[in-house]
């Protein structure tokens, strides 16, 4: 199992921000902004670049779910970043899609 399959099931404990039958949101370990909340598909799917076609429907869940956390945490007013990171490039730590939602404060572009 990966940690986040892990976390769905309740194995390891999380701070839990929602949840619906397709994904569980929980605020990262480590965060990167005041609110720093990862998306995760219940389905495991181990990055972006391997979703296929049957995985559209839970991949726009997975942007609505972040629409859902900015609702939640306060944040879709004053703004927030959606992040995917694929691979080691971009720093992908942890082989189970997960959309990052940062927020809470200005955020830089580009990223570093
Ligand atoms: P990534 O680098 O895109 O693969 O992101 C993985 C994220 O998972 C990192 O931001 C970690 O801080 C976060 N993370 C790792 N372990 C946990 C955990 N047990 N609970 C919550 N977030 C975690």
């Amino acid at each position: 199992m990966t940690l986040f399959e892990k976390i769905i099931a309740r194995q390891i404990p999380a701070n839990i921000v929602a949840e619906t039958s397709e994904w569980l949101a929980f605020h990262d370990i480590q965060p990167q902004a005041p609110v720093h909340v990862l998306v995760v598909p219940k389905k495991l799917i181990p990055r972006v670049g391997e979703a296929g076609l049957d995985d559209a429907a839970v991949l726009g869940a997975l942007l609505l779910g972040a629409k859902e956390v900015a609702r939640l945490t306060g944040i879709l007013e004053t703004g927030f970043r959606v992040v995917i990171n694929h691979g080691a490039d971009a720093g992908e730590t942890v082989p189970h899609l997960h959309v990052h939602v940062l927020g809470g404060r200005p955020l830089g572009w580009p990223p570093g």
